[in-house]
């Protein structure tokens, strides 16, 4: 036992790794011990193997989250969620027959900051394999079929350009002709500054296409996640006949500071939560994620009496 310390010791290993991951049952190997010492020792550990919670910081091992769609089996912390992994955990197996899946953003305004929005793109799109921040298609749900949107936060902070709209409102364009619900999962942090006026006007294209959705008198459900705000939250997000959300989603329009300079007035605790906008009548019902398949069949079946979808 000594000489092994002995020699680890001389040989400027250190034993034990920083407590980020919980401590391996075998010893440590030693790993190039003269090259970059204790900066590059973060490195050696892989990433994303634990995660904390930020609610009840308890570690949770990433496949175990996923297994769980992503909620802390310990308090019940809603972690965002990727679209397609949404997607899957609403639909029927195989059910989901995508639309424009191809679509992807251009750079119309040549946009330069501190990165240009070219770059952002192509950066978000490798990073996420996805080619914009929604996922759209067909799909069935239960026995129902149904127009089904899913939002992505992970690119660009799921953010509405000329794509995301456009995709959206061809999914609603397709549910009023189909005579099919349309079912939207909202979050995002509003319109896509990157693409200016062409992002806002998205906004008045989406609610145009849902007013004739409705003329039809079908039925459009809109399920807010956590973050739903800004210009998503001004247009489609808040127009479902049925609005659901998620437990402890951050839900609002302008951020806290900027409502408390405008209005001077103090804000009550928590006022931007689901839980907050449930109890104020901006809401009809919080469905945590794994009860969220069964409570959508559920209003589906009433929204569309008791009907069978037929195809
Ligand atoms: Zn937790």
């Amino acid at each position: 036992m000594a000489t092994k310390i002995l020699t680890k010791s001389k040989m400027g290993v250190d034993q034990v790794e920083p407590a980020l991951t919980p401590p391996t049952a075998g010893p440590t190997l030693p790993k190039k011990p003269q090259l970059g010492a204790s900066s590059s020792r973060k490195r050696e550990i892989p990433d994303g193997l634990w995660i904390k919670c930020p609610a009840c910081s308890a570690m949770i091992f990433d496949k175990e989250l996923d297994a769980n769609l992503k909620i802390c089996s310990k308090c019940g912390h809603h972690f965002p969620i990727g679209s397609r992994e949404r997607v899957h955990s609403l639909v029927e197996t195989c059910s989901f027959e995508e639309m424009d899946a191809e679509m992807a953003s251009v750079d119309v305004l040549g946009f330069k900051g501190v990165a240009t929005y070219k770059s952002k793109l192509d950066a978000y799109r490798k990073s996420t394999t996805l080619k914009d921040a929604v996922v759209t298609g067909i799909a069935k749900i239960g026995t129902h079929r149904v127009a089904l949107g899913v939002m992505d936060f992970g690119f660009l902070g799921g953010s509405m350009g000329s794509v995301v709209g456009e995709k959206l409102t061809r999914l609603i364009e397709r549910g009023t002709e189909g005579h099919l619900p349309v079912i939207i999962i909202s979050t995002s942090g509003g319109a896509r500054m990157y693409e200016g006026m062409f992002s806002l006007m998205q906004m008045a294209k989406t609610s145009a296409a849902l007013a004739y959705h409705a003329q039809a008198r079908l039925p459009y459900i809109s399920v807010l996640t956590h973050p739903t705000t800004a210009g998503v939250m001004a247009s489609y997000a808040s127009l479902g006949d049925l609005i659901l959300a998620e437990p402890k989603a951050m839900i609002g329009f302008a951020g806290p500071r900027v409502i408390k300079d405008t209005t001077q007035a103090e804000l009550p605790p928590g006022f931007q939560t689901a839980e907050f906008l449930l109890d104020h009548g901006l809401i009809d019902a919080i469905v945590p994620r794994k009860e969220m398949k069964d409570q959508l069949v559920k209003y589906l079946d009433y929204v569309t009496g008791g009907q069978k979808a037929t195809a």
